[in-house]
């Protein structure tokens, strides 16, 4: 069962700007200190002490890295219905150009998607919740390796983290949002994701004479072109469903020599739950079939990714009153479904869930997206998250 109760009686006394700083103390460290996906040891670790010394218990992931907690509830009230707050914790493999004093020490590595905040605000829900205890049991889950395909949520989701759990709320950073607004929407909310990679082979041989071998280049080059015409055709057009090309290679040594081997790496996204369940035959096929016309046999590796998030109706509706108790009517927005997949969706497969957008920019600074070097975030941002979870753990669905 759940350690309790031996938490600092000072935190019942908070200070909001004292709980501004030590978010802020707790971001600044694990932005410092980035750790990429299925390794995030230090990072588990420094989560793991903040919520010891609030008198909980944290426990490990099979996976390693990351972890998950429970929280009890007021005058330990039974264990049912318990409510979720997920955050990532993982960091990007690439540099950081932010110019922040607190940038990161790891050579190629980074918290250019704001996992480093989400983390933060996640302790700092804790920190709420503990020093006044929710109505119904809460789990905080600090989930590793977002950032890969399938998602680290996968294997904590097959292990049973939302087993008997009723409903469940995580944050990303929005820096295309002024901080003080929350984008809160019911239905999809990201795309799906997957990955395709393409192998042809031939015998080779000299350009002028195509018609003796199997243009390996003629092939790919078809199939670059072809394979999105086929998937326009065979998918409803409301779907949204994009592929798009990220890497071709035919390892060509020269002008005149037709190459014995190619591949093509891509992704396909869609915002349609069904596409991302059902394609994948549709895709296969008509690879085989631009590159059978060429007499070459195509080799195709489809790697199935996340479906789209889909907010649950009643889950958003509480999430907005959450967002209004923290920031006002004022502070919820829209939110327009993206084609970025989030690994969150295997969590809104399983149960009732919400996913928001919360604003991080300035409205000052220069705008950086998400996964760019420069991204920032305004810190703001930190205790209105905090705050949310805080709020949405509180709030009773409708039975
Ligand atoms: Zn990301
Ligand atoms: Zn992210």
């Amino acid at each position: 069962m759940l350690g309790r109760g031996k938490a600092d009686s000072s935190i019942k006394k908070r200070d909001p700007s004292e709980f501004e700083e030590r978010l802020s103390r707790w971001r600044r460290h694990i932005h410092a200190n980035p750790e990429l996906s299925f390794e995030e040891t230090e990072t588990t670790a420094f989560i793991a002490g903040e919520l010891e010394k609030l008198g909980l218990t944290p426990r490990g992931f099979k996976l390693g890295t990351g972890l998950w907690c429970d929280i009890p509830a007021a005058d330990d009230a039974p264990a049912k219905d318990v409510v979720a707050l997920r955050a990532d914790i993982d960091a990007l493999p690439m540099s950081e150009a932010s110019g922040e004093s607190f940038s990161s020490e790891a050579e190629g590595v980074s918290h250019s998607c704001g996992h480093d905040g989400h983390t933060a605000m996640l302790l700092g829900a804790a920190e709420l919740l503990v020093a006044d205890p929710p109505p119904r049991p809460v789990r905080l889950i600090f989930q590793p390796a977002e950032e890969t395909m399938p998602g680290g949520a996968k294997t904590c989701v097959e292990e049973g983290v939302v087993k008997g759990v009723d409903r469940i709320l995580a944050l990303h950073c929005d820096p295309h949002r002024k901080v003080g607004e929350v984008g809160v929407t019911a239905g999809p909310i990201t795309s799906s994701n997957a990955k395709i990679g393409v192998h042809v082979h031939s015998d080779g041989g000299h350009t002028a004479r195509p018609h003796e071998t199997q243009d390996t280049v003629h092939a790919l080059a078809q199939i670059v072109m072809g394979l999105g015409g086929v998937i326009d055709r065979r998918t409803d057009p409301r779907s949204g469903t994009v592929l798009t090309w990220g890497s071709v290679n035919a390892g060509g040594s020269a002008p005149n020599v037709i190459p014995d081997s190619g591949e093509l790496w891509g992704t396909l996204r869609s915002a349609d739950r069904d596409v991302w369940a059902t394609i994948e035959p549709i895709v296969r096929e008509a690879i085989e079939h631009l590159a059978a016309l060429y007499e070459i046999r195509a080799e195709v590796d489809y790697i199935q990714g996340v479906p789209p998030v889909v907010n649950d109706a009643d889950c958003a509706e509480l999430a907005a009153q959450a967002v209004e108790s923290v920031l006002g009517s004022e502070g919820v927005g829209s939110a327009d479904q993206s084609s970025g997949g989030e690994d969150f969706a295997w969590y809104t497969e399983e149960i009732p869930g919400v996913y928001l957008r919360l604003g991080v920019s300035d409205g000052e600074s220069e705008e950086t997206d998400l996964h760019h070097p420069g991204f920032v975030l305004d810190e703001r941002a930190l205790a209105h998250g905090a705050r949310i979870f805080d709020a949405f753990a509180r709030l009773h669905r409708a039975e």
